[in-house]
């Protein structure tokens, strides 16, 4: 008897963004541009609310799908937000992250050998979670032509019209791409026409500079066939506190959270309080973060502007997508680190469309992010 791991795991590459990590954290004085998560804290009345909820000793489960509180305050944010009424009792699902909320619907509502459309290049989670269901990916590659937006043409080349179903994300990663609700309704017309279960993952959906972000779900016919995920980890820099959510008609929330129910039992309980406190009262920070980002989205762009590289304006999230000058980004993005110490991601790591691009994340402090521009500037000066 040996520990071989199972066919559906063997088929999954290790993560491509993993191992740049590893060899950043050999090195001393790196600038990492290659992380994707907040550099801020989470706002301090959250943390509050969580310490008071452990000093009063609020450490059992919850329910199955998250406090009833939390899940009204999520289904009244959306509400107002994007004037979509959820039910909080069987339309709501409080998950470990946005990332559990994704595998879940795959596990759920997949069958062995569906077929889904992934747009990419995407969030690194997406093709793993496809295959450890038993389905099967169509890529859909998107075009920097089209500054990395979903568009009818991309999906009816690349066969997207057989797939059950479609997921993609905006604002992007790792591309920073948006799109409005122009743009979203082509998609949504597309899903309509091919019967198309969508999956749209939004976590970062309060990250949008140039325009405010649509949910696909508020687009016609599109509520009843569209699982909605997003989360407390990028808006409210509360990565590490692992919460997230999934919003859906009632049978897809129904089939998730058998599974939910079964292999977590409840999202953990402190974060539940951080989050509801966030909601309630969080929105000026949420305000100054996002205002920071965008002050540094400019810099990297003008920056890459001046030095030469060709990079669309990302609109959304915290990066940045430049073209890379050299054919093999992977080995770019090496030299750089060696030369320089600055971590970027090779964009071929975020799935087919990514090749020959860099994904450079911005959230990191003005003064290092000034300083990782400066030794960008000058490896490329020295080539
Ligand atoms: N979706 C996307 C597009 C992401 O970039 C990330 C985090 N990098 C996640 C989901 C995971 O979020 P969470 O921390 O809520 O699991």
């Amino acid at each position: 008897m040996t520990f071989e791991p199972a066919d559906r795991v063997d088929q999954v590459p290790p993560s491509g963004i993993r191992r740049f990590f590893e060899l950043a954290e050999e090195m001393d004085d790196i600038i990492s541009l290659g992380v994707g998560e907040p550099d801020f804290s989470t706002p301090w009345s959250a943390r509050e609310a969580a310490i008071a909820s452990l000093e009063q000793g609020k450490t059992s489960y919850t329910a199955n799908r998250g406090k009833r509180e939390l899940r009204e305050r999520i289904a009244d944010d959306v509400a107002e937000r994007y004037d979509l009424d959820y039910d909080p009792d069987e339309e709501v699902l409080v998950t470990t992250g946005a990332s559990e909320g994704v595998d879940l619907a795959f596990r759920a509502l997949l069958n062995p050998g569906d077929k889904v459309a992934v747009a990419q290049p995407c969030y690194v989670s997406y093709k793993p979670g496809v295959t450890f269901a038993g389905a099967d990916v169509i890529d859909v590659p998107t075009r920097v032509a089209d500054d990395f937006k979903l568009t009818r043409e991309v999906l009816e080349d690349s066969g997207a019209a057989e797939a059950d179903a479609l997921i993609f994300c905006y604002p992007n990663n790792p591309t920073g791409a948006t799109m409005t609700e122009a743009e979203l309704r082509p998609v949504a017309e597309f899903a309509r026409e091919h019967d198309l279960l969508v999956f749209a993952d939004e976590i970062y959906s309060e990250l949008s500079y140039e325009h405010d972000h649509t949910s696909i779900a508020t687009l016609p016919g599109m509520r009843e066939r569209t699982v909605v995920f997003n989360g407390f980890s990028k808006a409210y820099a509360m990565t590490g506190l692992r919460l997230g959510y999934a919003l859906a008609p009632p049978e897809a929330i129904t089939a998730m959270n058998r599974i939910h129910q079964y292999t977590m039992l409840s999202a953990p309980t402190t974060p539940q309080y951080a989050a509801i406190e966030a909601l309630d009262n969080c929105e000026s920070e949420l305000r100054e973060m996002r205002e920071q980002y965008d002050r540094r989205r400019q810099l990297v762009l003008s920056r890459f502007d001046e030095m030469g590289l060709d990079c669309f304006t990302a609109k959304g999230a915290f990066y940045a997508f430049p073209e890379c000058p050299w054919d093999d980004a992977d080995a770019f993005a090496e030299a750089l680190l060696e030369a320089e110490r600055v971590a970027v991601v090779p964009g071929s790591a975020f799935g087919v469309g990514g090749d020959g691009h860099l994904r450079v994340s911005y959230a990191t402090g003005m003064s290092d992010l000034k300083t990782a521009m400066d030794r960008i500037e000058s490896f490329l000066a020295d080539q």
